[in-house]
């Protein structure tokens, strides 16, 4: 209930305008968010790598309708990888394709994101599609494998383990070679198309996670979910199947004490960095998901 609430406040304008004009609001946002500039975000990054870990960068940013607006978007992704580049960052980017015009017009789109693709595979840097809500997933899948057919192959897409078709594209990202991060899913959705109960969407994650590691390629298990992590460690123990051949991934500024310990296991570790002034619905996903995150706000409000 209260998750569906956050969720659809991350859609509303007026909450927008309300929260990010609160001073305790973009204070509380910095614990997930790395900052609103690029050097904020390289200076994160930093710290990552110094610490064994590698990064994905998202400058935040979703749903636009102005073509000015997504094409300015797609510019930041360039001086982002450029800047990534300059600075040694060892590490990728994520990109959300409703940023870069996915509900304006295809073509304008896939010129869009072609020129961050180019930039991005002159310099052998992986870009990842970050998955949206249901009803842009076949269009995201659809988009990745589009790009690839033109020659685009540093890319890949997100699976999120509530959605019930998400093991039949798990197969087929197998098949494909395309290299998939697998997550919870971060939206609210109806029961038509998601599992409305936490045990079945873990039970799901599970399930993609050993198809992936067993016959995928180079995959990203993205999860704070200590049970999931436990689980598909043992199952790469028990199967042989070496640490290089998919990393964990986290999120910036969540359960930090796993991050370093994973690390010291000896797994690989990938921090998904959100950076940017567009932080309010990536801020407000993140109190859905845990509501002790709520409560933390909550008392800083009191405070004042
Ligand atoms: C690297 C990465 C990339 C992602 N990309 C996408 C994407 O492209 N599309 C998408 O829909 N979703 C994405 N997500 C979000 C994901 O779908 C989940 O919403 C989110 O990760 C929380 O689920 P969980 O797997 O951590 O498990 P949960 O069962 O929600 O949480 C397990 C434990 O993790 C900790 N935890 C989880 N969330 C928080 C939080 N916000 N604050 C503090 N502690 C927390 C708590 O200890 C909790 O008990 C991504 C997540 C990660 C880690």
């Amino acid at each position: 209930m209260l998750r569906q609430s956050f969720i659809l406040l991350s859609k509303s304008d007026l909450a927008r305008r309300f929260v990010t004009h609160a001073p305790f609001a973009s204070a509380a946002a910095r614990r997930f968010v790395a900052g609103e500039t690029m050097d904020d975000a390289s200076s994160a990054a930093r710290e990552l790598n110094r610490a064994g870990m590698t990064v994905t960068m998202d400058y935040l940013g979703e749903s636009v309708n102005d073509r000015a607006e997504a094409t300015a978007a797609a510019d930041q992704y360039l001086e982002i990888i450029d800047r990534m580049v300059a600075d040694q960052i060892d590490g990728n980017v994520s990109l959300k394709l409703t940023q870069m015009g996915q509900d304006i017009d295809e073509d304008f789109l896939r010129d869009n994101v072609s020129r961050i693709l180019e930039r991005a595979a002159r310099h052998h840097m992986f870009v990842r599609f970050d998955m949206e809500s249901s009803d842009y997933v076949q269009r995201t899948i659809d988009f990745a494998d589009r790009v690839r057919a033109d020659g685009f192959t540093n890319t890949g897409i997100v699976l999120q383990s509530m959605l019930r078709r998400t093991e039949a594209d798990t197969l087929w990202a197998n098949e494909r070679g395309m290299r998939v991060r697998l997550c919870k899913g971060a939206y609210a959705e109806p029961e038509s198309v998601a599992y409305p109960d936490k045990k079945d969407v873990d039970a799901s994650f599970m399930r993609c996670t050993r198809l992936l590691l067993e016959h995928g390629a180079y995959a990203g298990i993205a999860t704070h979910d200590e049970k999931i992590i436990q689980a598909t460690k043992r199952f790469a123990l028990d199967r042989g199947i070496s640490p290089d051949r998919f990393e964990f991934q986290l999120l910036y500024g969540i359960r930090r004490d796993l991050q370093r310990q994973l690390v010291d296991e000896g797994w690989r570790v990938r921090v998904y960095i959100g950076f940017g002034t567009a932080w309010y619905p990536y801020f407000m996903r993140r109190l859905a998901e845990r509501p002790a995150n709520v409560l933390f706000i909550a008392r800083q409000l009191v405070r004042g």
